[in-house]
């Protein structure tokens, strides 16, 4: 027992010394490829649900990585979190999607508010509400067309100064959303101290419709709840028919999913705005 419990020890140590070598490359990678501009940002629609216009986009970076392809976010995003290279990485998205939005209002495309997500991390940095108006500023874009989506567990911490700067920016235009709503512990007294203006119902409540009950409840009790505080409210992963049908009987106003379209390259996207709405 004790030569096998020593056994079990190295293969441990082993694996975790692996585990920590791929994540520590990675993390060189990450750095790298923000330097070499291998960061780009893909663009899903959000629709409104009785006509399917597109009233808002969605940027989702991607890594076109020279060697293995388009990488998506879940392969490094924790890596970013984690090293902090996420607040470098958050800038860069946060002034790619305002300088995509002013190109394509100069080559006369109509843009709605573009969604741009947040981490806890980035939202915690001192200069945070700083770097935020810099970009704004120096892209010259409307700050009305600019929404943050924040994770719930940012409002479970809610330090004055952070809140201040959210009302700062809500003050200048920028709208604020709640991502993976109803995943967190977020309670109604929480978020009424943000400036938070649109819940998103998370994928994972929309994937058991209509069948699943508990599912069904939630994101009717949701929809409710968003109405009664005068929030605004929008469903993601919409993927079927059927969903879509409860979603509308239910009366969500706004939508977002493969259904409607996956996220795409900017010159999809611009194609897709030009033409103003998802038949
Ligand atoms: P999220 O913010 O909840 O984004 C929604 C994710 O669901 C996206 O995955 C999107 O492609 C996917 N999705 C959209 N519609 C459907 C659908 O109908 N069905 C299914 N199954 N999935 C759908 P993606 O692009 O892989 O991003 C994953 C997560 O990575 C995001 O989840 C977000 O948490 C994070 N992320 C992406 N881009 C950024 C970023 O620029 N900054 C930060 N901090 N996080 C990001
Ligand atoms: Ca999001
Ligand atoms: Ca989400
Ligand atoms: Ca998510």
């Amino acid at each position: 027992a004790k030569e096998q419990g020593r056994n079990n020890w190295q293969l441990y140590e082993r694996t975790l010394t692996t585990r920590t070598t791929a994540r520590l490359v990675l993390e060189g990678d990450i750095r790298k490829a923000l330097e070499r501009g291998e960061f780009r940002l893909f663009y899903q629609p959000q629709v409104r649900a009785n006509d399917g216009a597109v009233i808002g986009i969605e940027a989702l970076i991607r890594w076109q990585h020279p060697q293995r392809g388009l990488v998506f976010p879940g392969q490094f995003i924790p890596v970013a979190e984690e090293s902090g290279l996420i607040v470098p990485m958050g800038e860069w998205v946060l002034n790619a999607a305002c300088s995509q939005v002013r190109e394509w209002q100069r080559s006369g495309v109509m843009v709605p508010r573009v969604a741009v997500n947040v981490s806890a991390r980035q939202l915690g940095t001192p200069d945070f509400l700083d770097t935020v108006a810099a970009i704004i500023a120096a892209t010259g874009v409307a700050a009305d067309l600019v929404e943050l989506e924040l994770t719930e567990s940012i409002l479970m911490d809610p330090e004055a100064k952070r809140i201040k700067g959210l009302f700062r920016l809500r003050a200048m235009g920028v709208h604020f959303s709640i991502d993976d709503f109803g995943t967190g512990y977020s309670s109604l007294s929480y978020i009424k101290r943000f400036p938070i203006g649109t819940l998103k119902i998370d994928q994972s409540f929309v994937r058991g419709l209509p069948q699943n009950a508990d599912d069904a409840g939630i994101t009717t009790a949701i929809i409710a709840m968003a109405r009664s505080l005068d929030l605004g409210v929008i469903a993601e992963g919409v993927e079927s028919r059927e969903q879509l049908d409860f979603l509308q009987r239910a009366q969500c106003p706004k939508l977002q999913g493969y259904l409607f379209s996956r996220p795409v390259p900017p010159d999809e996207m611009e194609a897709l705005l030009r033409r103003g709405r998802i038949v």
